[in-house]
């Protein structure tokens, strides 16, 4: 007889955990079943986020951004730095120490929820039946009375021409875990991952190059916040080379890797000691996870969902980076609240058209909703609010009076389409458009809001009442 529960979620990452929690929280007899172990064997819940993702990379711009700091700015401020040293292990030790926190957190939360965890290597079987492999290779079988949510995440891209040897060419996970600061880090992909850990490493003194196939940077980004943002890299001193393919990466003597690439202008090779491939991401799945059900895969590994993340199988979700839309922990962690609500017949549901979109470098860049770029692609009538950092009193306060928030309004009704922050604080100051437009609000909601002064949230404020022509702090541009 195998073992019964309402809910079983594979995966525990932050799709999954959330699933099993939420789906605790009301009131299913819930199991998560997570496969990760440390090399010493200790098993792990929390996913890529808390493993080797959001968190240990934060940790990690944190550190090195005040290293930065203390190096580049406290001159400014009047503060000697003299005899400032960066102790990498410590750094490294620190970015652990928070990991242990927080994913030792989830088995808590779990054990509070009364959720069980299996570990081993989950599989859906047809009926909503869970197959288990534990560590130790047994085979055990449960049974899901209400529904199975599969959260099975995603893993890095590999590339031919540069193949992975976890030791001179190496993945996000490798970058997180260097022991000292590579005097030349070569980065192939210039997206959120090569951009994040590039910057680490590039603060704490490493020559970073970026090599970029696309010829247009951060494509994906509003372009007057991408050529704001290359213009702050380039300063830096990241070099980040568009319009570039990298024909091939060799390690030589053990040592260092030679990266021979073509541009527009030729070929030539470069040598680093160490070279990041981050080239996107994939999901983690494979056929014989869902043999002998109804659930499909694409060609690219994607489980195929509806809107509300329900796979062709009965009772079965499938949500987070293994299912369409961005690879974004909050994205999952939604869809996770959602395919819970929906299996207690609650009216769970993602706004799909506001995901906020961060990257966590110096500056950050934070953006929600429509581009000018897809405006005018779709032929929305629309109007721009923005405002300067530079005429911000807290910004220049704390040393951070670059960037720009811009605001992007419906012509006709004044609806808030899109928002795009580059500067100081951009992820913590994206979540009141965010809230704006949840409730679909219009430029001239938030331009009426009394904002706290002296704030870098007045940045906010003041490109609300560009919107209309009316900032107070800046000359407004004359209206046709
Ligand atoms: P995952 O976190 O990948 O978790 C899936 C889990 O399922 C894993 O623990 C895996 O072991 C387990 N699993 C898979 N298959 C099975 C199976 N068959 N049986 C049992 N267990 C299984 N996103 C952000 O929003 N903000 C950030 O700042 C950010 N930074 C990132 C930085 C880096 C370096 C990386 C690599 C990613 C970052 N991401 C960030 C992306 C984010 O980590 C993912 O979008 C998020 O973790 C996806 O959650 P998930 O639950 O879908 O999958
Ligand atoms: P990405 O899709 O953000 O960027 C990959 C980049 O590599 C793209 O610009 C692409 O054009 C380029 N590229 C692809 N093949 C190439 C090649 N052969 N040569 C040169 N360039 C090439 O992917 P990523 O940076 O690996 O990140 C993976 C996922 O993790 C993303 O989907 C992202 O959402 C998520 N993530 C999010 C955050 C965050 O939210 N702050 C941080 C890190 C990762």
């Amino acid at each position: 007889m195998s073992k019964s529960f309402d809910v079983i979620v594979i995966g525990g990452g932050p799709g999954g955990y959330v699933a099993a929690i939420r789906a605790a929280q009301l009131g299913f007899k819930t199991a998560c079943v997570e496969m990760w172990r440390d090399e010493d064997g200790k098993g792990r819940l929390g996913g890529t986020c808390l493993n080797v993702g959001c968190i240990p990379s934060k940790a990690l711009l944190e550190s090195s951004a005040l290293y930065h700091k203390a190096k580049e700015e406290f001159a400014v401020h009047g503060i000697s730095a003299d005899g400032l040293k960066m102790d990498v292990a410590a750094m490294i030790g620190r970015k652990a120490e928070i990991v242990e926190q927080l994913t030792g957190g989830i088995g808590q939360l779990f054990q509070a929820n009364g959720i069980e965890w299996i570990q081993g290597k989950g599989k859906l079987r047809a009926n909503k039946k869970v197959e288990v492999t534990t560590h130790e290779g047994a085979v055990e079988s449960y049974q899901a009375q209400k529904g199975v949510i599969l959260a099975f995440g995603s893993v890095p891209v590999d590339i031919p021409v540069a193949k992975m040897d976890g030791k001179h060419i190496v993945s996000s996970t490798g970058a997180l875990n260097f022991s000292e600061v590579p005097k030349r880090l070569g980065v192939i992909g210039a997206g959120v991952i090569g951009l994040e850990l590039g910057s680490v490493w590039q603060a704490l003194g490493a020559e970073v190059v970026i090599f970029e196939a696309m010829d247009t940077f951060l494509a994906v980004a509003d372009q007057q916040l991408a050529k704001e943002a290359a213009r702050a890299f380039k300063k830096q001193g990241l070099d980040i080379r568009l319009g570039t393919k990298v024909k091939q990466a060799l390690v030589q003597d053990d040592q260092e890797v030679h990266v021979s690439v073509e541009d527009g202008s030729g070929e030539q090779t470069l040598v680093f000691d160490k070279l990041l491939v981050a080239v996107g991401r994939k999901p983690n799945t494979s056929p014989d996870l869902i043999e002998g059900t109804k659930v499909v895969m694409d060609a690219r590994g994607f489980i195929e969902v509806d809107e509300h993340c329900r796979t062709a199988e009965d009772g079965v979700f499938a949500i987070g980076d293994c299912v369409r839309g961005p690879m974004l922990a909050h994205k999952a962690e939604e869809e996770g609240v959602m395919a819970a609500e929906i299996l207690a017949e609650q009216a769970g549901h993602v706004r799909y058209d506001i995901i906020p979109s961060v990257i966590y470098t110096h500056p950050e860049m934070a953006w929600i909703g429509k581009t000018e770029e897809q405006l005018k692609a779709e032929g929305t009538d629309y109007v721009k609010g923005d405002f300067p950092f530079a005429a911000n009193g807290r910004a220049k306060a704390m040393n951070a009076a670059s960037g720009f928030v811009k605001i992007l309004c419906d012509k006709d009704s004044d609806e808030i389409l899109g928002a795009h922050i580059i500067g100081p604080c951009a992820s913590e100051m994206i979540h009141e458009l965010m809230v704006a437009m949840e409730f679909y609000a219009a430029g001239e909601d938030l331009a009426r809001i009394m904002h706290a002064h002296p704030t870098l949230s007045e940045a906010v404020h003041e490109a609300a009442l560009a919107v209309s022509g009316a900032a107070l702090h800046k000359v407004n541009p004359k209206r046709k």
